[in-house]
C-alpha cells in the first residue's frame, strides 16, 4: 500500500470504537459468555474491532426484553411509533458519514455506495412511517344480524436475520416494517460486518423504548439458529442465501413460524439488437452491480447476447469493465472495492477457474488486480466470460462475485426456456424499443422483479422478492408491512 493510501485508512480508523456492546433490553452489553470474535477489515486483512460472540443465552435474554417491551409498543397508535422511525430516519441522515465509513471499513464495499444505502434506510423509515394509517382492517356485511369486521395485528417478536452485502441498509430498513406494524425486533447482524448494527445500538438506545429494538452480534448456527427455534419468535424475516434460508424453513417448522425470505439470484438480462448500444452497454455494466463486486442477489450475471451485436457489445462492455477504478473502500474516488473475505474470494476465484475448464473464454478480469495496494485484500477485477453455455454450472449457479457470464442467443423463442433454466427467480431485464416483445417475455420469466430497459433499481413502494427458490414474500411495499400482521376476524351478534 502506497504511504498515503495507507494514511488514509489509518485515520478512517478514528471511527471505530474502542469497544462494541450488543443492546439487549435498552442495554449496551456483552455477551453473556464474555467471548468476542475479531472483525476483519477486508481491503487489508488488518482486525478491527472484537465484538460480542453471542450465543443461545444472549438470544433468550433479548427475546425476553423484546416479550417485555411488546404489550406497550403494541398498544402505541400506528402514528406514534411512526414518529419513532421518522425520528431514526433523521438521526441516521445526521450519522450517514459514520455508518458509510464503518461499513466501508468492515465490509468492503465503497464509501459512495454506502452513503446511499444510509439515505435508503432512512427512506425506508419514512416511507412506513407514511403508511402507518393503512393499518387497517374491512367490514364484512355477512347478514343483517352480524356485524363482522377485522383488525391486523401484530404478531410479537420478530427475528430479523441480515447479511453482510450490505449491512446498514438492511440492518437498519428492515426494521421500519415490523416497528411500525406494533412489533418488537432482536435483529442479528452478518458475522462478516457486524459494527454498523452495533453502532446503530446507539442510536438506537436512545431514541426506541428499552426492548423494542434489540442487536446481537454473532455467527448463524450459534446465535442465528436459537433465534429462528425461539418458541417466542413469531415471525422469522430472513436476507441472504439460499442453503441458510431453507435451513431457517426446517428449523422454523416446529413453531409453524411465518417466514419471509429474501434469497440469491442468477438473474438474467437479455439484449435485443434494436437498442441503443450504449445506453444498453451502461445498463448491462451497471446491472453486474461493480460496485458492490457483484455481491448483490439481483445483480444481472446472464447477459444474453443478439448473435447480431454480440461482438460490438461485448467490445464495448470489456472495455467499460477495464476502466473501473478499483480502489481502497474508504477512498471517494474508487468505484470499486473488495469482497468481503477471504473465504468469498476463494469462492469466487474457483468459480473463475471453473468457467475456464467448463471452456468459456475468458474476456477480460480473471484475478487480483496487480497494483501493490490490492495485494493483502480480497480485491478481483471485473471479469467477463464468454462462449457461455447457458447450461454450464458457471450459469447456474450464484458467484454473488464480479463475475458475467455472456451467452449468444439466436432465435426469440428460446429465450424464456435458456432465462427460466435456473431454480432462481429474483429480477430480470429485458432491453428492447418493442414494448410488445418485451412484455411478452416479462410474462414467460419467472421471476418477481424485472427491469424493461433498466437496472439494478430499486423504488419504493415496488414490490421486491422472488419467485422459485429466490425467497417467499415481497419486501420494500405495502404487503411487507402487512405481512408483519395478522388478520384478526370479529363477529358481533346484534340480534
Ligand atoms: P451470505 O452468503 O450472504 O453470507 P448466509 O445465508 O450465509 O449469507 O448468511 C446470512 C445470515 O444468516 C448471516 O447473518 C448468518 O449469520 C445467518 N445464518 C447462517 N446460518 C444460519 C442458521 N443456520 N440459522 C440462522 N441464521 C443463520
Amino acid at each position: 500500500m502506497s504511504q498515503l493510501t495507507e494514511t488514509a485508512v489509518k485515520a478512517s480508523h478514528a471511527v471505530l470504537r474502542e469497544k462494541y456492546y450488543c443492546l439487549i433490553g435498552g442495554e449496551l452489553t456483552g455477551a453473556e459468555s464474555g467471548q468476542t470474535f475479531p472483525t476483519i477489515n477486508p481491503a487489508t486483512g488488518e482486525k478491527l474491532a472484537d465484538v460480542p460472540d453471542c450465543d443461545e443465552r444472549d438470544v433468550n435474554r433479548a427475546v425476553e426484553a423484546a416479550q417485555k417491551a411488546y404489550p406497550a409498543w403494541r398498544r402505541l397508535t400506528p402514528l406514534e411509533r411512526a414518529g419513532y422511525c421518522r425520528r431514526f430516519a433523521a438521526r441516521l441522515r445526521e450519522r450517514a458519514e459514520t455508518y458509510a465509513l464503518l461499513d466501508a471499513l468492515d465490509g468492503g464495499n465503497i464509501i459512495r455506495s454506502l452513503r446511499q444505502d444510509v439515505e435508503h434506510a432512512a427512506r425506508m423509515h419514512e416511507y412506513f412511517a407514511g403508511l402507518a394509517t393503512e393499518l387497517k382492517g374491512e367490514t364484512i356485511p355477512a347478514n343483517a344480524q352480524t356485524f363482522n369486521f377485522t383488525l391486523p395485528e401484530p404478531f410479537g417478536v420478530v427475528g430479523r436475520i441480515v447479511p453482510f452485502n450490505h449491512p446498514i441498509l438492511f440492518a437498519a430498513s428492515r426494521l421500519a416494517a415490523p416497528l411500525v406494524a406494533g412489533n418488537t425486533v432482536v435483529l442479528k447482524s452478518a458475522e462478516q460486518t457486524p459494527l454498523s448494527a452495533l453502532e446503530m445500538g446507539h442510536d438506537l438506545k436512545e431514541l426506541f423504548p428499552p426492548g423494542v429494538v434489540n442487536v446481537l452480534s454473532g455467527d448463524g448456527p450459534k446465535a442465528g439458529a436459537p433465534l429462528v427455534r425461539h418458541p417466542d419468535v413469531r415471525r422469522v424475516a430472513f436476507t441472504g442465501s439460499v442453503e441458510v434460508g431453507r435451513q431457517i424453513l426446517r428449523d422454523s417448522a416446529d413453531g409453524l413460524k411465518t417466514v419471509s425470505l429474501e434469497l440469491g439470484g442468477k438473474n438474467p438480462m437479455i439484449i435485443f439488437p434494436d437498442v441503443d448500444l450504449e445506453k444498453a452497454v451502461a445498463s448491462a455494466f451497471q446491472g453486474m452491480n461493480y460496485s458492490w463486486q457483484g455481491q448483490s442477489c439481483g445483480s444481472t450475471s446472464r447477459l444474453f447476447l443478439q448473435d447480431s451485436i454480440h461482438d460490438e457489445f461485448l467490445e464495448r462492455l470489456a472495455e467499460r469493465a477495464q476502466a473501473v477504478r478499483i480502489g481502497m473502500p474508504t477512498d471517494d474516488a474508487a468505484e470499486m472495492g473488495c469482497l468481503v473475505s477471504e473465504r468469498q474470494f476463494d469462492k469466487v476465484m474457483a468459480y473463475i477457474e471453473l468457467g475456464k475448464k467448463e471452456g468459456a473464454r475468458l474476456v477480460t478480469g480473471g484475478g487480483r488486480p496487480p497494483n501493490p495496494e490490492f495485494q493483502r485484500g480480497n480485491f478481483v477485477e471485473p471479469t467477463i466470460f464468454d462462449q457461455v453455455d447457458y447450461r454450464m454450472r458457471l450459469a447456474q449457479e450464484e458467484i454473488f462475485g464480479p463475475v458475467q457470464s455472456v451467452i449468444r442467443w439466436r432465435k426469440t423463442e428460446e429465450l424464456a426456456a435458456m432465462a427460466n433454466s435456473v431454480p432462481y427467480g429474483l429480477t430480470a431485464s429485458i432491453w428492447t424499443r418493442d414494448f410488445a416483445t418485451a412484455y411478452r417475455l416479462a410474462q414467460e420469466i419467472e421471476a418477481g422483479f424485472i427491469w424493461i430497459n433498466d437496472s439494478s433499481r430499486h423504488f419504493q413502494g415496488v414490490p421486491f422478492g422472488g419467485y422459485k427458490q429466490s425467497g417467499l414474500g415481497r419486501e420494500e411495499c405495502l404487503s411487507e408491512l402487512l405481512s408483519y400482521t395478522q388478520i384478526k376476524s370479529i363477529n358481533v351478534n346484534l340480534a
